[in-house]
């Protein structure tokens, strides 16, 4: 029996994917692959690639599939995404995704599942406006939802680092990203729907709840 674990988290900018697939990492012991994250450390370190992809990026468009692809190519075939892995932010339109399963076949590891994390479109521009991240630990909080008395301070780090927002998670760029995920993710659903892989759960609840349903909806961790 296969003990491997390969699954899409697939929903909106704020749907709650990063959160998830931090919890999904700790249960199922397998990586989280965030194209946005390979991204932002690419933007980060000022590589070529990165260079090229900060302008996509803080104007909320997608950054070019060649990007993208190469890098999640490279993630794929390193030693700790054997076992599985879960994909955070990609595919992220119809051709990333015919590219994901040519690899994955040439490497004879074919998805699990895709999961929607479902949640309405009200809630989402809320929730990213809200959205600060500890610089120190990658920690987010939400200075809408978090528990009283998390920010401004992260409770981990104490008051040194700060608490900072994304720069596509200032108002204007939000809208953008919240438009971009209607023409060319949204079709996604549809596309892993008729391949039989699609499990949609309702996100519009707290994070525990959630997380007990993408569990029931995937399996349960298997070791
Ligand atoms: P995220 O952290 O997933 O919200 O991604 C932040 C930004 O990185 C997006 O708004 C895009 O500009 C870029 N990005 C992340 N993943 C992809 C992808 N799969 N394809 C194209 N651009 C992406």
């Amino acid at each position: 029996m296969s003990i491997s674990m390969r699954i899409v988290l697939l929903g909106a900018p704020g749907s709650g994917k990063g959160t998830q697939s931090q919890r999904l990492v700790e249960a199922y012991r397998i990586p989280q692959v965030s194209t946005g994250d390979l991204l932002r450390d690419a933007v980060a370190r000022k590589t070529e690639l990165g260079l090229r992809a900060k302008v996509a990026m803080d104007a909320g468009k997608l950054v070019e599939d060649a990007i993208v692809l190469g890098m999640i190519r490279e993630r794929l075939s390193r030693p700790d995404a054997a076992r599985g892995f879960i994909l955070d932010g990609f595919p992220r339109n119809i051709a990333q995704a015919q590219a994901l399963s040519a690899l994955l076949a040439e490497l004879g590891t074919p998805l699990d599942a895709v999961v929607l994390l479902s949640v309405d479109t009200g809630v989402l521009f809320k929730r990213l406006s809200g959205r600060r991240i500890c610089e120190e630990c990658g920690r987010v909080f939400n200075i809408y939802t978090s528990p009283a008395g998390s920010p401004p301070h992260c409770d981990r780090c104490g008051d040194k680092p700060r608490l900072i927002q994304r720069l596509d998670d200032k108002e204007e760029v939000i809208a953008k990203r919240l438009e971009v995920y209607e023409a060319q993710t949204k079709p996604l659903v549809e596309h892993y729907r008729a391949a039989g892989l699609l499990r949609v759960i309702d996100a519009d609840t707290d994070v525990d709840r959630v997380f007990a349903a993408l569990t029931a909806a995937v399996g349960a961790p298997r070791t």
